[in-house]
């Protein structure tokens, strides 16, 4: 296998975990999670179905319906597409394509992906970052995957009107930390641990007032890609109310410009 072509078979372990401190059994398993899905899906459903109707009345502006049904059908391809690595990833399906990239063009596409969830919920993300160049041997799609992940995670796990903060650094020589921190419910000391075992969903989100419950996926995703990168990724917290960081660290490598001194990496 060529270098900078990974596939997911290297890390069966991450994948279903032995030491799953949650594990409930495979029937108990597949109910919930078929629970979960019906509901996470009935709810864009309903909201589409609302727009729809709405469409009848001359007083709604396309603008805002347009707004409304494209955050929907977002998360539902996310979800979905999240589904689809997960199935992928039993059986080493899950593969990365890496380059050299610039960092921040995907940063901002991530972040231009949640924004309109964010918006709604009236939070609003800032960006924190080094004037230095930050190049990575990476595939540009799931480098947003990644950062897609934390940053709807981060808004999820929030009240509505907070800050998410997004601190980019290179620490060392050739490493580029990301860090992405909120003020919302926080995680458990406990729960620190399995928060990116697939299927993991921890005690304070489950009494959370939130109606949508989250499959549990994506975070498991997020360091599996990670890894695949030669990275590494861990949460932090203070505790239940004091927000969370999740904390991204992936191998730098040389900028490489044009010519001109144009960044090559974007499409
Ligand atoms: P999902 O959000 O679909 O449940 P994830 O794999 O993304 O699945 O996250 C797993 C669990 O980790 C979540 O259910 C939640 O309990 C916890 N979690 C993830 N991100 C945060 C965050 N920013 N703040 C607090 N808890 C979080």
């Amino acid at each position: 296998m060529a270098n900078n072509d990974t596939t997911l078979s290297e890390f069966p372990s991450q994948v279903f975990p032995d030491d799953h401190r949650q594990k409930p059994n495979a029937i108990d398993q597949l109910h919930r999670v078929t629970a979960i899905l019906a509901h996470e899906l009935r709810n864009p459903l309903s909201v589409l179905q609302a727009g729809i109707d709405l469409m009848d009345d001359d007083a709604n502006d396309e603008h805002s319906l347009k707004k409304l049904f494209q955050t929907q059908v977002q998360q539902m391809t996310r979800l979905v597409e999240d589904l689809l690595d997960l199935s992928r990833s039993a059986d080493g399906r899950v593969r990365v394509k890496r380059r050299p990239i610039d960092l921040l063009p995907r940063l901002n596409d991530a972040i231009k992906s949640v924004e309109q969830v964010v918006a709604q919920r009236n939070q609003r993300i800032t960006i924190n970052v080094t004037s230095e160049p930050l190049w990575l041997n990476g595939d540009p799609q799931r480098i947003v995957q990644i950062f897609t992940n934390l940053l709807s995670n981060a808004s999820k796990y929030s009240e509505q009107g907070t800050e998410i903060v997004v601190s980019v650094a290179r620490v060392e020589n050739d490493t580029i930390e990301i860090r992405v921190c909120d003020h919302g419910i926080g995680i458990d000391a406990e729960d620190l641990a399995i928060v990116f075992d697939f299927f993991s969903q921890v005690k304070t989100s489950d009494s959370l007032a939130h109606s949508d419950g989250g499959l549990g996926i994506g975070l498991g995703l997020v360091r599996t890609l990670v890894q695949m990168h030669g990275g590494s990724a861990w949460a932090t917290s203070e505790g239940i109310g004091k927000g969370s960081e999740f904390v991204v660290r992936l191998p730098s490598c040389e900028p490489q410009l044009s010519d001109q001194g144009r960044d090559q990496s974007v499409e």
